[in-house]
């Protein structure tokens, strides 16, 4: 690893006036703001930050990085800030929001900083719809090269899989349009490999001809957990590829911005979203309503921009912990397993959230162009969230998830997604959402395009040697 540059050491910023957005130092107004994101749990303190207005900006930026030799991070919402990042330079996209929808070709061009809820407002009135995942509030593009999976994963496929062409500048500062033809490594990288390669300017992907879907969530109490568990265990492997759905445990806090009657409550939820005919998806999910009383059901015909109704994801920053794991099935034990860590059995666990989402259907099928994304042979993902407010301590969620992730190790595959992966660990830890093929090749295309491994924070790997 080259050696660490602190800003202090070269304090020249005159490269960086020709930005057209702020420029700001620790101390300096407007700093705080700049660097703070969704997830509070990642405090950013880097030596400069720079709010880009466009791709010339993010380029100027990046050269200038190069010339010094100062590590790089890019920062759009803060939603995947699981990495307190302590120097170098954070290039802020959140003004880069431009969408632009092409109705006759169905795509959208979508800017650094977009969020899906702009992509899908832009879209909607042409009755066209993206695959956001499961909040609309995440960035676009951040979600998308880290293979983005959508709500609507199975019926249709990773959000990468929709990607035409990406807007890239790579650490040297120069700016590539890549896609199927032109780069393909560095189009691959770009799908699934995170942000390892390159800062993205902006991505031009397919949409859907949608503009309604049935949606929602069937909640009964918490201590119905088993009922409702073992009833969606066996029902999924039954559905059409069509039916996307999530079994969920959600243990509440008081908080007005959770509605009445959830608030405060411990929930056991099945999630579901089926863009097929509503009395087709009506009936498909009879045996979910029937598996244990139902106390809120707010599954609904509704339209594609309200979709953040499906998964009530908070809206609001907060700090969080994250982390998944991919499995194979979901046999009897593995939800014995499951119930004995989390369950209503465990009346102290601290996680808001756990939820294991039915992967397969579209989601198994190979990429249309070669990718990075190692999930294809999940049947499920398991995934956890704590909130770092006080009570629970972190230590407190760090060991719930880890007893968690070794009961469940035995039905798993072994890897993670790396949108979802939570704060990265050791290099083992890191390869995790890769398998060793793809991981080298990773760390390779990294050797190319990031060789005095610049952009090192979060969730990157090390060039290879
Ligand atoms: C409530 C919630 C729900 C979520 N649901 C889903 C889901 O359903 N499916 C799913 O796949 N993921 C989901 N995620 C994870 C989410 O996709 C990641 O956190 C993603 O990184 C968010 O991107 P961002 O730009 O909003 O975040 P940021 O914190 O701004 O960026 C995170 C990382 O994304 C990369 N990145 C961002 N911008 C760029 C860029 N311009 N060029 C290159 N790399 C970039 C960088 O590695 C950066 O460190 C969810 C996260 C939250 C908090």
């Amino acid at each position: 690893m080259p050696p660490t540059h602190h800003l202090h050491d070269t304090p020249d910023l005159f490269a960086l006036s020709d930005i057209n957005g702020p420029v700001l130092r620790p101390g300096e107004d407007g700093y705080a703001e700049e660097v703070t994101g969704f997830n509070l749990a990642a405090l950013h303190t880097p030596d400069v930050v720079i709010g880009a207005t466009d791709g010339a900006d993010v380029a100027t930026a990046m050269r200038w990085a190069t010339a010094t030799g100062t590590p790089v991070a890019v920062q759009a919402t803060g939603h995947g800030a699981n990495f307190p990042m302590d120097r170098g330079l954070l290039i802020n996209t959140a003004r880069m929001t431009d969408v632009h929808i092409d109705p006759a070709r169905r795509t959208a061009t979508i800017a650094a900083g977009a969020k899906w809820r702009h992509v899908l407002e832009a879209a909607a009135p042409h009755g066209l719809a993206a695959l956001t995942g499961t909040s609309t509030d995440t960035g676009a593009v951040g979600y998308t090269v880290g293979g983005g999976l959508p709500v609507l994963g199975r019926a249709y496929g990773y959000a990468t899989d929709h990607v035409r062409s990406f807007q890239v500048v790579t650490p040297d500062g120069t700016l590539h349009e890549t896609d199927a033809a032109n780069e393909p490594e560095l189009f691959w990288a770009l799908r699934g490999g995170k942000g390892n390669v390159g800062i993205v300017t902006q991505l031009v992907c397919d949409l859907l001809p949608l503009s309604r879907l049935l949606g929602g969530g069937i909640y009964v109490p918490g201590d119905q957990a088993k009922a409702l568990l073992t009833a969606w265990a066996q029902w999924t492997p039954t559905v059409p590829q069509e039916m996307c759905s999530a079994f969920t445990l959600l243990r509440l806090p008081p908080i007005p911005q959770i509605p009445e009657p959830l608030r405060g409550g411990f929930w056991a939820r099945v999630a579901i979203a089926w863009t097929g005919a509503p009395e087709d998806g009506e009936r498909l999910i009879a045996p979910i309503r029937a598996a244990a009383p139902v106390a809120v059901d707010t599954v609904e015909e509704m339209d594609y921009t309200a979709l953040d109704r499906i998964h009530l994801e908070p809206q609001d920053p907060l700090p969080a912990r994250e982390s998944c794991l991919l499995l194979r099935d979901l046999p009897p034990d593995a939800i014995r397993a499951f119930l004995d860590e989390v369950g209503p059995e465990a009346p102290d666990c601290p996680l808001l959230m756990v939820e294991i989402r039915h992967m397969g259907g579209a989601l198994s099928r190979p990429a249309p162009t070669e990718d990075a994304i190692c999930a294809r042979d999940a049947t499920y993902l398991l995934e956890t969230v704590g909130v770092l407010e006080a009570p629970p301590a972190a230590e407190a969620i760090e060991r719930a998830t880890r007893d968690l992730h070794a009961a469940m190790t035995p039905y798993s595959t072994g890897h993670t997604m790396v949108n979802i992966h939570g704060t990265p660990g050791d290099e083992e830890d890191r390869a995790r959402p890769w398998t060793p093929e793809v991981y080298a090749h990773l760390r390779h295309a990294k050797s190319v395009y990031d060789p005095s491994n610049l952009l090192r924070f979060g969730h990157t790997v090390s060039p290879a040697a």
